[in-house]
């Protein structure tokens, strides 16, 4: 059960690192003014950067969110709730792997 979690950890992070790396390239701003573009077409340039650079932000946050819970893992406070340290359900972890808090937590959050 705790194996196959952190596979599946393991696996995300993968796949968010693959996500930063090509999302790189493209906030990079030096390749939005070596470009020549109409007026229109750069101004599609621009949001994608902008896009771009809001999905970065987006997966860099994921990232440390799936390494904290690898981290905790390993000091096996794992699969417990943070704040109330109520166990967290596994129909839960297993949508959402990188969870800290239950449900009940969670919702006080938002
Ligand atoms: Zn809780």
């Amino acid at each position: 059960m705790m194996s196959e979690q952190r596979a599946q950890l393991e696996q995300l992070k993968a796949h968010i690192n693959d996500e930063l790396m090509l999302l790189k390239e493209q906030t990079d701003p030096v390749m939005l003014d070596q470009q020549s573009f109409g007026r229109v077409s750069r101004m599609d340039a621009m949001q994608q950067h902008e896009l771009a650079k809001s999905n970065y932000r987006y997966y860099q946050t994921q990232l440390k969110e799936v390494e904290l819970a690898i981290k905790r893992m390993d000091d096996e406070e794992y699969g417990y709730c943070e704040e109330c340290g109520e166990e967290i359900p596994a129909a839960r972890l297993a949508v959402k792997p990188e969870v800290r808090l239950c449900v009940s937590c969670q919702q006080n959050h938002e």
